[in-house]
């Protein structure tokens, strides 16, 4: 059997090695297989015949059967158009090209039984069906016609001739040229239970369709595949796991923790607080290695309940490592820390890029002699040079700048793996859990400490600076700071640094009285910890800051929050910058000021913000606006996002199932060595050569 995956797609009829190369420049599609996976995004009904008398200018396609009485040249030379009267004796349309004529004259004759195809609208008071498809209606009887598929092209491809209908008749012509039917690559007992449509029928009807219910079996087929495999890849990753490693076990919650909550707790754990650190207690407890997500909104207080679990480990002897995406995060969580183990024996330390010589000699030994017991970090602790006596918890905060691959490398830092909590503020929806997440275990916060004023959000025109100006002013006077956040977006980044440094000078004249702080990306670490000290101290009342200020930090008498281009920014961006405020008492406020010029769908997107606090029904939101590839979290999460016919946002139920048919065949043949499942087996490792992402995984 020849294999289709390394069939060039140049011999197929219609394609030739010029169109070869503009379908792998533009839709990187260079086999056979890839040409048969690419499908349509719609189709159109063609089984169904309108009479002229019913249809009117604001219809979608719309097929008409009858005969052209005359043809008309409108117009002199290049502007001119041919104009073919079209009846069907309940009215008449007229059929326009503005191209072409001569051959249209040529090859269709009048009072000839023909059937049309195209989309009408309404030109002086007539309806015109513009460059309409023609057959011959004795040639053709409708019902083969059935549903026409289309296909997504680029600009270029339709500049070369490449449209829908040639790419349709290619994918024709490949699957016309097959010599065998197409691969099936389910087991027959997952094909019968699941009621699935074989491979070659689905492969052939998704492309050319003639009943409705039909094709909507083969959709189903195709994407039950499509996440099944994905989900056997996870679940499969999960299992291998846990039966290479053993977690350190832990058989009891220790002194250190009793000690901290006796004597230390700063505040009543909430319900949900309660609930994530029994979470993590249980699986340190499994003899299993830990791979939890604890989620949970911003400001609802995930640091505590990190803390508290590295206690756990501290207490039963193990070392414990907390790792944040930037320095003055770290920073931050070493003050928060100490502050609150403040009298107990318990050592912390950090280790960053900035922490040099001495200093980071004297740490790395020390923690090599077992000498510290949390040690506080950035990328700078996966350094080689970096080991531990005996690490037995790994906390990574933020999760979303921390890959697979990251995650994993923190394994071979002591002997036995260590359990890993992974921390986000970016609520998930279920269903991208199951795949962005879905080899880790979840824990949800769903509750903020109490007495938290939920944060005011109004939406601004940045015409109205005076006004702007005043909220800033009053928020200022009666002892409050605020942050000014400015988009950068590395294409734009020099014209956005431009934005950022213009708006500072203009808060600087426009506040000459009080003093404003400066940080971005660009920026030294030094210069930046040290702007962001002025800040957190409270010798500046203003920062002028990019996003890197987004995750993490907490100066409680922030209370205002400005986000200028509010509309360049993702809604759980947004959501993230916001929660920045709203952790003092005092009412908050965050001001999203956007261009007066909006599009309607992004003055829906932002009204999002105003209305809900709500971290989850904005991320749901965000999921549907703008589709989970652009999905926070997800560039680095390793696993595979060009789902080419699933959704994971319209799919969630068949993912649900598909996940749970994984993880049966996962327990019926844990060798993998079933011969009923053997091409299911050998399809995974297919789909994770020729997939990057899911090759991440492994
Ligand atoms: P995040 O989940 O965004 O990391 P933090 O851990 O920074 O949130 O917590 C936000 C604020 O809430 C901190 O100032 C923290 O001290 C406080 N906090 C945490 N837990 C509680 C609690 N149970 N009751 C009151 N305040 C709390
Ligand atoms: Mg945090």
């Amino acid at each position: 059997m020849f294999d289709l995956r390394t069939r060039d797609i140049q011999y197929i009829s219609g394609v030739g090695p010029n169109r070869a190369k503009l379908l792998k420049n533009e839709l990187h599609i260079e086999s056979v297989y890839d040409l048969l996976h690419y499908f349509p995004y719609k189709y159109i009904d063609r089984s169904r015949v309108y009479s002229i008398a019913e249809i009117d200018g604001n219809m979608p396609y719309i097929q008409l059967m009858g005969e052209i009485l005359s043809f008309e040249t409108i117009g002199e030379g290049r502007h001119s158009r041919l104009v073919g009267h079209f009846s069907d004796k309940t009215g008449v349309v007229d059929l326009v090209w503005f191209q072409g004529a001569k051959w249209i004259l040529q090859t269709y004759k009048l009072h000839e039984p023909y059937i049309i195809f195209g989309k009408p609208s309404v030109f002086s008071g007539r309806i015109n069906v513009p460059h309409p498809d023609i057959d011959k209606a004795n040639d053709l009887t409708l019902s083969q016609m059935g549903l026409q598929p289309y296909y997504n092209t680029t600009e270029r491809m339709k500049s070369h001739g490449l449209k829908s209908a040639v790419l349709s008749k290619i994918i024709q012509n490949a699957l016309e040229s097959l010599q065998s039917p197409f691969e099936e690559t389910l087991a027959n007992n997952i094909l019968a239970e699941n009621f699935l449509m074989g491979s070659d029928e689905a492969m052939r009807v998704i492309h050319a369709p003639h009943h409705p219910e039909k094709l909507r079996r083969a959709q189903y087929r195709l994407k039950f595949e499509e996440l099944f495999y994905l989900q056997l890849n996870i679940l499969r990753y999960v299992k291998n796991r846990q039966t290479k490693f053993r977690g350190t076990q832990i058989h009891k919650v220790g002194d250190k923790f009793n000690d901290f909550y006796e004597n230390n707790l700063p505040f009543r754990l909430t319900n949900a607080q309660q609930r994530a650190i029994k979470d993590v207690y249980r699986d340190m407890c499994s003899g299993r290695q830990m791979n939890r997500l604890l989620q949970g909104d911003v400001g609802s207080g995930k640091t505590l309940v990190a803390l508290m679990c590295m206690l756990i480990a501290v207490g039963n002897g193990y070392q414990a490592c907390m790792m944040a995406p930037t320095e003055i995060l770290a920073q931050q969580h070493l003050e928060t820390l100490r502050g609150q183990l403040f009298g107990m024996n318990v050592r912390v330390e950090i280790l960053t890029g900035s922490v040099k010589g001495n200093k980071r000699e004297e740490t790395i030994t020390a923690l090599q002699l077992g000498e510290i017991d949390i040690l506080i970090g950035t990328h700078a602790v996966l350094e080689d040079s970096v080991n531990f006596a005996h690490l037995g918890m790994v906390v990574i905060d933020e999760q979303h700048r921390f890959g697979v691959a990251q995650r994993a490398r923190l394994w071979s830092k002591s002997d036995n793996p260590p359990h890993v909590l992974v921390m986000t503020a970016t609520p998930i929806p279920r269903t991208l859990a199951m795949t962005v997440y879905g080899d880790l275990d979840v824990s949800v916060i769903d509750e903020l400490p109490p007495g938290r004023k939920p944060i005011q959000t109004v939406l601004q025109f940045d015409t109205q600076r005076s006004s702007l100006y005043i909220t800033i002013r009053r928020q200022i006077e009666s002892g409050r700071q605020v942050y000014v956040v400015f988009p950068l977006i590395e294409e734009s980044e020099k014209s956005d640094l431009r934005n950022l440094e213009q708006g500072y000078q203009e808060l600087r004249s426009a506040f000459s009285d009080y003093r404003v702080s400066k940080v971005h990306g660009k920026m030294k670490a030094k210069e930046k910890d040290a702007e962001m000290q002025r800040f957190i101290s409270g010798q500046t009342q203003i920062l002028v800051a990019t996003t890197v200020i987004e995750v993490g930090v907490n100066v409680p008498n922030a209370s205002v929050m400005v986000i200028m281009n509010a509309e360049r920014f993702g809604l759980a961006q947004l959501h993230q910058l916001r929660g920045r405020v709203g952790r003092g008492s005092e009412q908050s406020l965050c001001v999203l000021v956007a261009s007066y010029k909006l599009s309607k769908e992004t003055k829906q997107r932002l009204n999002i913000m105003v209305e809900t606090n709500d971290g989850f029904e904005i991320a749901e939101a965000d999921l549907k606006l703008r589709g989970p590839g652009d999905l926070e979290g997800t560039q680095q999460s390793g696993v595979a996002f060009d789902l080419k016919i699933a959704n994971v946002v319209q799919d969630s139920q068949l993912m649900q199932h598909t996940r749970e048919v994984a993880s049966k065949v996962l327990q019926e043949d844990p060798k993998e060595n079933d011969p009923k499942y053997a091409k299911m087996w050998q399809e995974l490792q297919n789909l994770r050569k020729t997939n990057v992402n899911w090759s991440a995984i492994s």
